[in-house]
């Protein structure tokens, strides 16, 4: 069987990043599970839904039908590049609010599932390990607070030439993680086997450099 490990986590705590490095130095795929809702969330608004309940299953049926390419780092939806436009503050919270949908969740399940190819495979999400690969030998909680993650993501959009304050951007993440742990479909949580890592004050290379270790042992 196909080797899979799990990172999950609260939002901006680094779990992309970890996942990216650890799939390259083992040789691995890589899923970014939250780009799929986030494209979800990008491809109903382009048919100007709502993103609520009554419109679930239209949702639902885009999500299964995405036309999606992951293609060096790239993102193409359709023939169109999102790699930058599914990444704001606005799309994350969109992407919250149509994975909360029970139906859009259940017709991105193959989906990911897909992913899992020999020689294994890295997934980060919220649901990697509780949901979509319960038996996964690897599972990984990534943390880091409140504070660490709003400095870090405001790095990331400063570099891009962004302006937002730190205030916004921690209010942002908090309400965003309050609203997947409080959702009844696939809540926010670790995997009962998860191992918790806290990276608030670990660089990127230890990060990947503990979970490398677990994964030797
Ligand atoms: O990880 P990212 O910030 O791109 O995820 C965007 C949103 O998609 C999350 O806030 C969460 O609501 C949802 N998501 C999810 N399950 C996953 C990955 C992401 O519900 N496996």
């Amino acid at each position: 069987s196909v080797p899979v490990i799990c990172i999950d986590g609260p939002t901006a705590s680094g779990k992309g990043t970890l996942a990216g490095e650890l799939a390259k130095r083992l040789g691995y795929h890589y899923l970014d599970s939250g780009a799929l809702y986030r494209l979800t969330a990008f491809a109903a608004r382009q048919q100007n839904f709502e993103l609520d309940a009554a419109h679930e299953a239209l949702i639902a049926d885009m999500a299964r039908k995405l036309p999606v390419r992951f293609e060096s780092g790239n993102i193409w939806l359709a023939g169109q590049d999102v790699t930058e436009a599914i990444r704001t503050e606005a799309a994350g919270m969109d992407a919250s609010r149509v994975s909360a949908l029970p139906g859009v969740r259940q017709a991105l399940l193959d989906l990911q599932r897909s992913f899992a190819r020999l020689p294994g495979l890295v997934a980060d999400g919220r649901d990697m390990g509780t949901v979509i690969f319960p038996q996964a030998p690897l599972k990984v909680y990534l943390t880091a607070d409140a504070a660490q993650r709003a400095e870090r993501r405001h790095k990331q959009l400063i570099s891009k030439g962004i302006e937002v304050k730190i205030s916004t951007l921690r209010a942002d993440l908090e309400a965003r993680d309050e609203q997947d742990k409080s959702r009844s479909a696939a809540p926010l949580k670790p995997a009962q086997d998860a191992l918790l890592l806290d990276n608030s004050s670990l660089t990127i290379e230890a990060s990947v450099n503990q979970v490398f270790d677990w994964w030797q042992a």
